[in-house]
């Protein structure tokens, strides 16, 4: 079929595509969408009236647009990683593309919405006026609003009120759509010299009566109590190294029936007091029992996959000592801006007992974590690979068969101890369409989004059904947002302007 252009503006109705639509049970269903005004509504009463344009997606899978709840796509920090690497900058797609080939290559990709997940305050500014230029989707940006002195000191002194005071001035002016915590207390830890790593949720922070654990039941309850829509996302201390599935497990236990949301676990989930064959490993089976009995979790996965990129995170204590263990150069990022951001180039390889162990435990926990409505699928887009991988990392959800021939390949060590060998479970398209859309949408607190319901966003994809689900959510035969065809085939067809999600507007 060939999708025809319609516009925004346009009604029109799809014919006789197969429905994904979790949010209202709808798993490949034959039913029609009728779209006007840029969203979906309900059919008209008389269905065959003139005036709705026809288009036809028989034998074509209809999903809703993708939803990325956690990307890196703009600001200083992502800016200094299109310096850091250069090389890279001559791949196909370049690891970190520019902003316009960043809308057009998720746009391709079927993904309408984006969050970068780690914006110091300092830089809001600098963001939105990069994301302005992010043609196609609706973007938002979640603040790092717990590395500033005031917030940390009315943290410190447990005044609540004042807390939600700061926090929802920060969203108001920054135009953030949630609050992001990285490594509570550790980028002050590094700022006073001492090393941010290895530390204690219950350590007091230097000059504060204050610890990361504090920080982050106080500013969880502060984000609960402002009623904003995604709960604290949480990136927490003693990131990549050995030994921090035990930090992971108290940051979970922590929270303790406070809504809360846990960022790139992969990178939180490792044993083993050193990077050897011995004890380096998964902790995820402990992690995933615990995070399966507590709904008030969820979680993104940053999975890996082997190839070379740049990390980038809003944690230089975690940047600094990678950077030491690889021996690449790396660059320390918006100190000035009270936010501590690392960036360093990285090459994940099958055969290095690491990298190995990192694709295989981000694998382990998809497979263990039991509901997927609290799961988004993400590689922490650049750190744990491109988000261009999103079809291979669904492949290796849904298709066991490739999944052991992967694993194969993978370090010996590896393969002799991860748990991931004895998993066999397989992401169903529907397990699919709701960690990638269904689920991050709900999770964001986008009513509009990730379903086909009447009322929601006109953001729709149309694929071709394949065997191979990494050809088939490659290349959608065509991507809808708000009603506009905005790509066939992986080929744009229109650039209109997205919204920038606020979690608060000004009230003058
Ligand atoms: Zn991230």
């Amino acid at each position: 079929m060939t999708p025809e252009r319609s516009t925004s503006k346009q009604a029109w109705v799809l014919r006789g595509g197969r429905l994904h639509d979790p949010a209202h049970g709808r798993d490949g269903v034959l039913a029609d969408l009728w779209i006007e005004g840029g969203r979906i509504v309900a059919p008209p009463a008389q269905a065959h009236g003139s005036g709705w344009k026809q288009i036809d997606a028989s034998g074509l899978v209809v999903m809703p647009g993708g939803v990325d709840l956690h990307s890196h796509i703009a600001g200083p920090k992502v800016n200094a990683g299109r310096r850091i690497a250069p090389q890279l900058a001559r791949q196909r797609p370049a690891a970190v593309p520019t902003i316009h080939a960043t809308g057009a290559l998720y746009a391709g990709l079927g993904y309408t919405t984006v969050f970068d997940a780690a914006i110091a305050t300092g830089a809001a500014g600098l963001a939105h006026r990069e994301l302005a230029e992010l043609p196609i989707l609706d973007k938002g940006i979640f603040l790092l609003a717990a590395d500033d002195a005031a917030v940390l000191a009315a943290l410190a002194s447990d005044d609540a009120a004042t807390v939600q005071r700061l926090v929802r001035q920060a969203l108001e002016v920054g135009r953030g759509w949630a609050v992001k915590v990285a490594n509570p207390g550790g980028t002050l830890f590094w700022k006073h010299g001492r090393r941010g790593d290895h530390h204690d949720l219950d350590a007091p922070l230097p000059g504060l009566p204050l610890t990361g654990r504090l920080v982050l039941t106080r500013l969880a309850r502060a984000v609960e109590a402002l009623g904003l829509p995604h709960p604290l996302h949480v990136h927490t201390a003693n990131l990549g190294l050995p030994g921090n599935w035990r930090t992971l497990l108290e940051t979970m236990r922590s929270f303790d029936g406070i809504r809360a949301h846990l960022a790139h676990v992969q990178f939180h989930s490792y044993t083993g007091g050193n990077l050897d064959a011995d004890t380096f490993g998964s902790g995820v089976e402990p992690l995933a029992e615990w995070f399966n009995a507590h709904p008030e979790l969820s979680l993104d996965v940053g999975q890996v996959l082997f190839g070379d990129t740049v990390a980038m995170t809003g944690d230089s204590a975690a940047a600094e000592h990678l950077a030491r263990a690889t021996g690449v150069p790396w660059m320390s990022h918006d100190q000035h801006l009270a936010g501590g951001c690392g960036v360093l180039p990285i090459a994940y390889r099958e055969k290095s007992l690491i990298h190995a162990w990192q694709w295989a435990i981000g694998l382990e926990w998809f497979l263990r974590a039991a509901d997927p409505w609290r799961v988004a699928l993400s590689t922490d887009h650049p750190n744990g690979a491109h988000f261009l991988a999103y079809p291979l990392l669904m492949r290796l959800l849904g298709d066991e068969s490739f999944r052991r021939e992967a694993f194969a390949r993978l370090h010996p060590a590896v393969r002799k101890r991860s748990p991931l060998a004895g998993l066999t479970r397989e992401y169903s398209l529907q397990e699919l369409c709701i960690i990638t859309r269904a689920a991050p949408a709900r999770l964001a607190g986008l009513p509009h989004k990730g379903h086909l319901g009447v009322g929601a966003d006109a953001d729709i994809v149309l694929y071709r059904p394949n065997a191979d689900l990494q050809q088939m959510f490659a290349m959608p035969a065509a991507v809808y947002k708000g009603g506009e065809l905005v790509a066939e085939n992986g080929h744009v067809r229109a650039h209109p302007t997205g919204t920038t999600l606020a979690a608060v507007t000004f009230h003058s």
